[in-house]
């Protein structure tokens, strides 16, 4: 199967209101070139340095002088160091793997400075495996109902990964936390005063990859991030 093949399907099977993000780590700017030809513009990173090579490779083709390439969106999808955002925010739309407050006061000073508004999710923790990042459900009702506020960044909705297994009743069980999570988040938007962090802006859930994505369109998933079933299987050697 060919990259364009595997989008023209998803793009296909997608209900039109899921984003589809290609995550194209590992894999060279050549197959993010050929997603875009098949219509794609949202690719996910997971690297900063990879992230940074393929945006910089990419406005030195020929063709990004004449508009195309312009118009893609990058989210950034993995950990994320502190003293590596000069390589990623400046060329993201979104962090969706915002997973310490120590990122995202980083993330807010960085905006501040740069003079710009950060789209970030928070990442959480759902996943039976401690290996994967993340908040527990406490730490991020605390940033967004009593935290400090951070202005240079928009919190956007939150973000998971399940537990990596073909159980899919387990699967359903750590994404129905994160449906849980943000409805019950959604309810305190009436609070009066709003709380600063949470806004109406607060409408993004992001879960969903190669291996169980149709479990999380069908629990009502607004971003699907898809890397292997686009591009094949990544080769971790690189
Ligand atoms: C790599 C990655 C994906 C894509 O995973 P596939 O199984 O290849 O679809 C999605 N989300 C995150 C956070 C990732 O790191």
């Amino acid at each position: 199967m060919s990259v364009k093949t595997e989008i023209l399907k998803l793009k296909e099977e997608l209900p039109s209101n899921v984003k589809l993000v290609a995550v194209s780590k590992f894999h060279p700017l050549d197959a993010v070139k050929e997603a875009y030809e098949a219509g794609q513009r949202v690719f996910g990173e997971s690297r900063p340095q990879e992230l940074y090579s393929k945006v910089v490779e990419i406005q030195s083709s020929p063709d990004y002088s004449k508009g195309t390439y312009a118009d893609i969106e990058w989210h950034f999808i993995g950990h994320l160091q502190t003293n590596k955002l000069k390589f990623v925010l400046p060329y993201v739309t979104m962090v969706e793997s915002v997973d310490s407050l120590k990122l995202l006061e980083a993330i807010d000073n960085w905006s501040a400075a740069a003079g710009k508004v950060t789209d970030v999710l928070l990442e959480y923790h759902i996943a039976a495996e401690d290996t994967k990042q993340g908040f527990d459900a406490g730490q991020i009702k605390e940033i967004l109902l009593s935290g400090r506020h951070y202005p240079n960044v928009r919190i956007r909705g939150l973000m998971g990964m399940a537990t990596f297994t073909d159980d899919e009743d387990i699967i359903r069980a750590d994404f129905s936390r994160l449906v849980g999570l943000k409805s019950e988040l959604d309810k305190c938007k009436t609070i009066s005063p709003v709380p600063a962090n949470l806004t109406s802006d607060f409408d993004t859930l992001s879960f969903g990859m190669t291996h169980d994505y149709r479990i999380a369109v069908e629990m009502g998933a607004d971003i699907v991030r898809i890397g292997t079933m686009i591009f094949g299987e990544r080769d971790y050697s690189k």
